[in-house]
């Protein structure tokens, strides 16, 4: 499958059917601790990058093959919102399913009032916000030129305002960058503004191939909470794990999900192990075959091996 990936479970979507719009990478943003690597030329405009009608009959076959989703997730290789015609598959998606549809943006285009229009019959929409002043989101997300902190802001507030599903918004915590008191405060002040549903605080737990990001300390993440919690709800969902059983080819399957974002060895370990319940010899066999391929490769991030996608293969 072109644009399906997973499903891939987590804490905050349980069974999440992936679905990627966009060809790599293209973003609105140059993210530091970004796991797709490099913005190497900023994408502003909004295109429909791939044929709408074969994206949504893709998601029908991946639908009718997997009977437990819990959500059904617009996500990528990049920002989401630059697919223009996102609306009109969200609209499309539910008229077959029940199963809920969440988006997650880095929320840069949210100023635009289409793009807000879009998003209206989504359940859930998860925007980024990682930082509470524009010096600290020049240096964190490093958005294309003529996008500015405020813009971001205010594209959130007005969605606020016009959108009635689950607006969760997603904090990168970055130890030393972003978990001062100070930034801390800043950006419980601005989250104030917006009045979201929820906050989710994530951190960066997979390399970034770009540039060496940090785990914030057990007293940090403890103090985001407590100070973030002044203003809205904090959620601090634990890492997913992944769920090869129902996929029909084991190396698309991986490929599809490794591409999008780096897994950890251990994480994929266990996803084959559960394929394979009673033939634990046959793990190993299996993890060297798909090495083989040479379309992945090893990197260590704080101590542990991480599987990333090989982009060039010998
Ligand atoms: S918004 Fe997402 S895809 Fe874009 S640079 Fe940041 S982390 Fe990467």
């Amino acid at each position: 499958m072109k644009y399906i990936f997973g499903p891939v479970s987590s804490k905050r979507l349980g069974q999440s059917l992936g679905v990627d719009l966009l060809p790599p990478k293209s973003c609105t943003w140059n993210c530091v601790y970004c796991q797709l690597g490099k913005t190497k030329k900023f994408i502003t405009e909004r295109q429909e990058f791939f044929p709408r009608e074969e994206i949504l009959e893709e998601i029908q076959e991946a639908i009718t093959a997997n009977s437990s989703l819990d959500w059904i997730t617009f996500v990528g290789s990049g920002e989401t919102m630059l697919y223009k015609g996102i609306g009109w598959l969200i609209g499309e998606v539910k008229k077959f399913t029940t199963t809920p549809v969440a988006v997650i943006t880095n929320g840069s285009l949210l100023y635009l009032p289409e793009v807000r229009k879009e998003l209206l019959s989504a359940d859930a929409v998860l925007p980024s916000l990682n930082a509470g002043s524009e010096a600290l989101h020049r240096q964190i997300d490093r958005p294309a030129a003529g996008l500015t902190f405020r813009q971001h802001v205010e594209g959130l507030v007005a969605f606020r305002r016009e959108y009635k599903g689950r607006l969760w918004i997603e904090v990168m915590l970055l130890g030393g960058i972003n978990d001062s008191d100070e930034a801390l405060h800043e950006l419980a002040a601005v989250l104030k503004e917006i009045d979201p549903d929820m906050v989710h605080l994530v951190l960066p737990t997979r390399p970034a191939p770009e540039q060496e990001v940090h785990l914030p300390s057990e007293e940090r993440i403890e103090q985001a909470i407590a100070i973030l919690s002044e203003v809205t709800t904090v959620v601090h969902p634990v890492k997913g794990t992944m769920d090869l059983r129902s996929a029909p080819d084991m190396l698309q399957a991986v490929t599809a999900i490794v591409s999008r974002h780096p897994v950890q060895q251990r994480e994929l370990e266990k996803a084959i192990v559960d394929c394979f319940p009673g033939e634990s010899d046959k793990v190993s066999s299996v993890m060297q075959d798909m090495l083989a391929t040479g379309m992945f490769k090893l990197v260590d991030h704080d101590g542990d091996p991480y599987w990333v996608f090989n982009t060039e293969p010998d």
